[in-house]
């Protein structure tokens, strides 16, 4: 590595056309760390935005890929200019922009009174989002024939990274501590699923109502579709604020091969859920996951987050990023012109309904950092 950056008088990330194009290329190849080690952890495993880690380039916080297999061939790399200790993005020859790493924050130092690391409780996602996995375990993870091909819920568990239940006070110690110490501004709590008919919506509300009795904190409570749609107005009522139901793909062929288990419950009824969801919290406060990459052709993408948007749900639409040791670790990313032609179409449609990701109380729609579509909204 140089001892010393050039660093050209316009960098590339000056023209928001510019930035689209990079942050969508740089989140399907990754970012080739080598042996550099700075900033928060990123994470490994788990469920979220595993093997990825945060980075700020220019204005914007994204979630990029540095553990995956991909990422070790990628051309974008990170140059660090010695005499100032200022890190650059950089792609070949050309320094694209400035780039940091939000540091890592101060509520991973404490831990609760029976010693528990507060980091094994819940994280920091991009640099203002606070989230947690409330159920580790999940009916469909232990089984291959039912198992999610492209989930590692069970990985962060087994290295003892986390705790197998996180409790409602235990997470609302944390919640307070995060926002005092960290300024975090909203929460994401998701859940594997339980063996319960609600899918973990119960103890999702109970979480909600410790967390918002200790600080007013917007959360989003993601979970599979429940039997009963009353649940919905009871999370509401616990203080969830917005809600998160992935279908993470769309066609059903693509499902059944990639999700066994969790295809059982059918698009249709994903989408009587939504309606359900969005006549309790509101239109533009229900998002769901789709993962372009995991077999779903454009078109699908498209008809369905069109459909989506129409119900007044947001499709967060991120590269699907394959995590090592799962069955799918050897998946190659979706092609960033595909990401970029889906966010393109998907930004306009979003723009015409007028339904923005800035409008969400909480979730991963409101993060963005996953995904580039929010710079496509404008
Ligand atoms: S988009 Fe969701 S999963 Fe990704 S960093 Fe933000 S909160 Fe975490």
């Amino acid at each position: 590595m140089p001892e010393s950056v050039s660093v050209p008088e316009k960098l590339l990330l000056d023209k928001p056309h510019n930035t689209q194009r990079i942050i969508t290329d740089l989140q399907s190849r990754g970012l080739n760390l080598a042996t550099i080690e700075v900033g928060s952890s990123g994470r490994k495993g788990g469920a979220g935005p595993s093997d990825h880690k945060a980075v700020t380039i220019g204005e914007t916080t994204v979630m990029v890929p540095v553990y995956t297999t991909g990422a070790a061939e990628s051309p974008y790399r990170v140059d660090i200019d010695r005499a100032t200790g200022q890190s650059y993005l950089a792609k070949d020859e050309q320094i694209i922009s400035s780039l940091d790493f939000p540091r890592q924050p101060k509520f991973y130092g404490l831990q609760t009174a029976e010693g528990i690391p507060y980091s094994k409780i819940a994280l920091l996602h991009s640099n203002n989002v606070l989230a947690t996995t409330v159920l580790q375990t999940c009916i469909r993870y232990e089984n291959r024939k039912t198992a999610c091909q492209f989930c590692a819920i069970g990985q962060s568990l087994e290295s003892d990274r986390t705790i197998a239940q996180k409790t409602p006070a235990q997470l609302a110690e944390v919640a307070e501590a995060a926002v005092r110490l960290d300024r975090v501004e909203h929460m994401i709590m998701t859940t594997g699923t339980p063996n319960t008919t609600d899918r973990g919506a119960a103890y999702l509300a109970d979480c909600a109502q410790a967390i918002k009795a200790k600080v007013p904190l917007p959360i989003q409570a993601q979970c599979e579709p429940p039997n009963d749609f009353r649940w919905f107005e009871r999370m509401a009522t616990a203080g969830v604020d917005s809600l998160g139901m992935h279908l993470e793909a769309a066609d059903p062929e693509v499902r059944a091969r990639i999700m066994p288990g969790k295809a059982k419950v059918s698009v249709d009824y994903y989408f009587e859920a939504f309606a359900a969801a969005v006549k309790v919290v509101g239109r533009g406060q229900v998002s769901t996951y789709l993962l372009a990459g995991l077999g779903d052709s454009k078109e699908t993408l498209l008809t369905t987050s069109e459909r989506l948007i129409e119900l007044g749900v947001y499709p967060f639409v991120v590269p699907f990023v394959p995590i090592v040791g799962t069955p799918l670790a050897q998946t190659p990313p979706p092609d960033s012109q595909l990401m970029f032609d889906l966010y393109q179409q998907i930004g306009q449609m979003l723009k015409r309904a007028n339904l923005r990701s800035s409008e969400m109380k909480a979730g991963c729609a409101k993060c963005g950092a996953c995904s580039a579509l929010s710079i496509f909204e404008e």
